[in-house]
């Protein structure tokens, strides 16, 4: 994940660069639940309104928590499906929160509501995100379900009404790209304290122009917008926290935008973003699904390195005698094609080996949905 808001506070008041702190353990995106009240289009899981077989039960799900715990897990993000039609929802919440985590809900927010928000603001969460695919009609066609809008913007407002930090992740693609300013505008009128900009996991062709590619120049001008956007708020003082994921070409777009904005602090940027380094799946991301399967991130659920039923999750994590995590865990990454060439792997980190593998049929090949040009990479 890209801390945009970050980075530009640091153009506008830098601080001193001072020794990396690495994380105690990975953040883990834990999908309890396939179960879903909408059916979109983008899902990742092919979720349903109906129960899926063979899932973690809760005394399950206690144990793995208990090894997470003493792995020293910093950070769950308890997602879905729907996370709120967990039976057990709130009784997984409080025994996260026991235990020290800090507890995120990714929700679509549809299910927030007068009945639950109260128990929502007993668990103490530190972030409810909420999923918005754009404005009105737009996000309902995305969700197939009419009003799911409005529902959404219900549980957002009801969060923040309640004193609960909520924002909105906004998954971009071709059919949504023109509601992108509007939801800029969504975001200032209702002081949403965060936006996430998702990038879809775009496959594309292999060995494509990017110069011609529609995908990618939609993605470059998104990508001005959202940094015009994010000086304008933190010249403004406004205490917004914008990031992006799927893409970590997105913070050597952002360091060529510094170069053309602010040269004068493109050498302190550099060394930030390089301290940062980019992509982190398999090392300090981690996904566990509904079944029990360890995954390297959300997007990898073809690809199963371990189930806790089987294995505890601490020790399925630091196999690196399985090929895939030895490599997401080797430093430099074993990259091929562009990504091995590029003059900026130190941010980046080789971006999104799920595209590649997808595409190329190759972990380590050149992430297809790299949208720099050659000249920005050299
Ligand atoms: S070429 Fe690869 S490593 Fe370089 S910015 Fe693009 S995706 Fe990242």
């Amino acid at each position: 994940m890209f801390r945009l808001s970050q980075f530009m506070r640091e153009v506008l008041h830098p601080t001193p660069l001072k020794p990396a702190r690495k994380p105690s353990g990975p953040v883990v995106i834990w999908n309890l639940i396939r179960r879903c009240n909408l059916t979109c289009k983008h899902c990742y899981t092919t979720s349903a309104d109906i129960d899926f077989p063979g899932e973690l039960t809760t005394p399950e799900i206690f144990t793995v928590l208990e090894d997470l715990q003493q792995f020293k897990v910093p950070v769950i993000i308890l997602s879905g499906g729907e996370p709120l039609l967990h039976p057990d929802i709130f009784k997984i919440s409080r025994q996260a929160k026991d235990l020290g985590f800090y507890v995120a809900l990714s929700s679509n927010g549809t299910l927030v509501t007068e009945a639950n928000i109260a128990d929502i603001v007993a668990m103490n969460y530190q972030y409810v995100g909420i999923s918005l695919d754009g404005i009105g009609a737009t996000h309902d066609k995305f969700r197939q379900k009419l009003g799911s809008f409005d529902a959404s913007m219900r549980g957002i407002h009801l969060c923040s009404e309640h004193g609960i930090k909520a924002g909105v992740r906004f998954t971009l693609t071709q059919d949504n790209v023109q509601d992108f300013p509007a939801m800029l505008q969504l975001i200032k009128e209702h002081e949403i304290d965060k936006f996430y900009l998702s990038h879809l996991n775009y496959g594309g062709r292999g060995n494509k122009n990017r110069k011609d590619d529609a995908v990618f120049s939609m993605t470059r001008e998104v990508m001005q917008q959202l940094f015009s956007k994010a000086l304008q708020w933190e010249q403004a003082g406004i205490a917004r926290e914008i990031v992006t994921g799927n893409n970590d070409a997105d913070a050597v777009f952002f360091l060529h935008w510094v170069r053309e904005h602010f040269p004068e602090r493109a050498e302190h940027i550099q060394a930030k973003l390089e301290q940062w380094g980019g992509n982190s799946s398999g090392v300090n991301v981690a996904n566990i699904d509904n079944l029990g399967n360890v995954h390297p991130d959300t997007f990898w659920w073809h690809y199963h390195l371990g189930n806790v039923r089987q294995r505890a999750f601490s020790e399925i994590w630091s196999d690196i005698s399985e090929p895939v995590m030895a490599g997401l865990k080797q430093s430099p990454r074993p990259l091929k094609g562009r990504c091995a060439s590029c003059h900026y792997q130190k941010i980046c980190n080789g971006n999104t080996r799920v595209r590649a593998q997808q595409v190329y049929q190759d972990v380590w090949a050149e992430d297809p949905g790299c949208y720099l040009f050659p000249e920005e990479i050299n």
